[in-house]
C-alpha cells in the first residue's frame, strides 16, 4: 500500500478546512446543537426516577471513570447510509469532518494517554479523505485499531475497493453493524438494498481472511428494530453465526448485542409513535446494578470531529461535554484529570445499564 505524501496531506488537509468552514456555519449543525439540548431537557422532565438519583441511592455516586483504555474518535457525520434509528442523526448531507491537525491532537493524546485500542467511528469513518493515513499514523504506534464498518461503504463505489486489504495489512479489528440475518429486518431499519450490501461486505472481508484468521476480528451489532430490550447476546450470536453460515457461507467472530439509546433518530421515533415513557420505563425497570460497573465511560474517552471531548458517544451527540472545562479539547489532553474524572449522567444513560447493560462492546454484566 502506497502512504500519502506531504503533498497529498497539504491538498486534503485545504480540502478539509473549507469543509469545517462550511460546517461551522452550517444551519443543520446549528440547530442539531439546539435540538441536541431540548432532547436533554425532554428526557430529564419526564416523570421517571432520575439516573443520578438511583445511582445515589445505591452509594454510585460520583460515578467516576477508572481508566483510560480505549479512545474512541468520531471522524464526522458524513455516511453513505440514513439509517432509522442513527444516534449520530448521521448522513450524505452531514458535513462535518475531522481536520488533520485535530487528529495529530488525537495522535499525541494517544501517545501520552497509555490507551490499548483506538476506536474510529462516524457517519463512515471510511469516508474521511485522511483515513488512510490516519491509520496508517495508528499502525505506527502499539495499539488496537478498531474500524466501526457500516459494511456498505465496502462496495459503495470504487475508491473504497482498498479497503478490506488495507484493513488486513494493519490489522484492524473490524466492527460491523448488521441487525439481524435477514433481508426483510436489515432493510428496514437501515434502508433498501442495504441488507445484500451488508452480505457482500461480510464475503468480501472473509475472503481476505477476516472472521477466520487469527488476528483478523470481524465482531458484528445487533441492535433490536424497536423499542425492546436485546435478547440474550449468546442465544443471538448462536442464531446469526448459523443462519448466516447456511445461507451465506460468512463466518464472523463474536456477536455484540446493543440497547438503542432514547436519543436522536431513535428518539424522534419513539415520539412519533408516542412510546417514549413506554421505553424508558423499560429501561428504568430493568436497570441492573452489576452494569454500572462496566459502562463504557468508565474507561473510553470519546472524540468529536472537531477535537471535543466527551465521556461517551452518546453524550456526544446530546453535546454534553467532559465536566471540566480545562480538558474538554484534545488539544489539552491531560491523562492524570481524565482518568479520574467524574462522568456526566443523565436519564439516557438508563439505555446503558437496562438488562445485560449495554456498550459498544456489546452487553457488560
Ligand atoms: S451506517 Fe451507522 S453512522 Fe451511518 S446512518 Fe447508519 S447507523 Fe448512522
Ligand atoms: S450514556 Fe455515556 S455517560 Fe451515560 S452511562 Fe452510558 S456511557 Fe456512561
Amino acid at each position: 500500500m502506497e502512504a500519502y505524501t506531504a503533498d497529498d496531506r497539504e491538498i486534503l488537509y485545504n480540502k478539509v478546512q473549507e469543509t469545517l468552514k462550511k460546517a461551522r456555519s452550517n444551519p443543520m449543525t446549528i440547530a442539531k446543537q439546539k435540538k441536541s439540548a431540548v432532547e436533554v431537557a425532554y428526557l430529564e422532565e419526564l416523570e421517571i426516577e432520575k439516573f443520578s438519583k438511583k445511582l445515589n441511592d445505591y452509594k454510585q455516586l460520583p460515578l467516576q471513570a477508572k481508566s483510560l483504555d480505549i479512545l474512541q474518535i468520531n471522524l464526522g457525520y458524513l455516511c453513505n447510509q440514513v439509517c432509522n434509528h442513527c444516534h449520530v442523526n448521521a448522513g450524505p448531507a452531514r458535513k462535518e469532518l475531522m481536520s488533520v491537525e485535530t487528529m495529530k491532537d488525537c495522535l499525541k493524546a494517544l501517545d501520552l494517554g497509555g490507551f490499548s485500542s483506538v476506536d474510529l467511528t462516524g457517519g463512515a469513518p471510511e469516508i474521511h479523505p485522511d483515513f488512510k493515513w490516519f491509520v496508517e499514523q495508528l499502525s505506527e504506534r502499539n495499539v488496537k485499531i478498531i474500524v466501526r464498518s457500516n459494511l456498505t461503504i465496502l462496495t459503495f463505489s470504487e475508491e473504497y475497493h482498498y479497503l478490506p486489504a488495507f484493513f488486513k495489512e494493519h490489522q484492524v479489528e473490524v466492527i460491523a453493524s448488521m441487525p439481524c440475518y435477514t433481508l426483510e429486518n436489515v432493510d428496514k431499519q437501515r434502508g433498501e438494498g442495504v441488507f445484500d450490501a451488508s452480505i457482500e461486505g461480510l464475503q468480501i472481508l472473509n475472503s481476505v481472511g477476516y472472521g477466520i484468521e487469527k488476528g483478523l476480528n470481524l465482531h458484528l451489532v445487533y441492535n433490536p428494530g424497536g423499542p425492546s430490550l436485546p435478547g440474550s447476546q449468546e442465544g443471538l450470536e448462536r442464531d446469526y453465526k448459523r443462519m448466516l453460515k447456511e445461507n451465506f457461507s460468512i463466518d464472523f467472530n463474536n456477536l455484540y448485542t446493543i440497547t438503542n439509546m432514547p436519543i436522536s433518530r431513535f428518539l424522534n421515533d419513539l415520539k412519533s409513535k408516542n412510546k417514549v415513557e413506554d421505553y424508558m420505563n423499560l429501561l428504568v425497570d430493568n436497570f441492573n446494578l452489576a452494569a454500572v460497573e462496566n459502562v463504557m465511560c468508565r474507561d473510553t474517552i470519546s472524540v468529536r470531529w472537531d477535537g471535543v471531548i466527551f465521556d461517551c458517544d452518546f453524550n456526544q451527540m446530546l453535546h454534553l461535554p467532559v465536566i471540566d472545562k480545562e480538558y474538554q479539547h484534545i488539544k489539552d489532553f491531560s491523562k492524570k484529570d481524565l482518568e479520574n474524572r467524574n462522568i456526566l449522567l443523565k436519564n439516557h444513560c438508563y439505555g446503558c445499564t437496562a438488562g445485560a447493560g449495554s456498550s459498544c462492546q456489546g452487553a457488560i454484566s
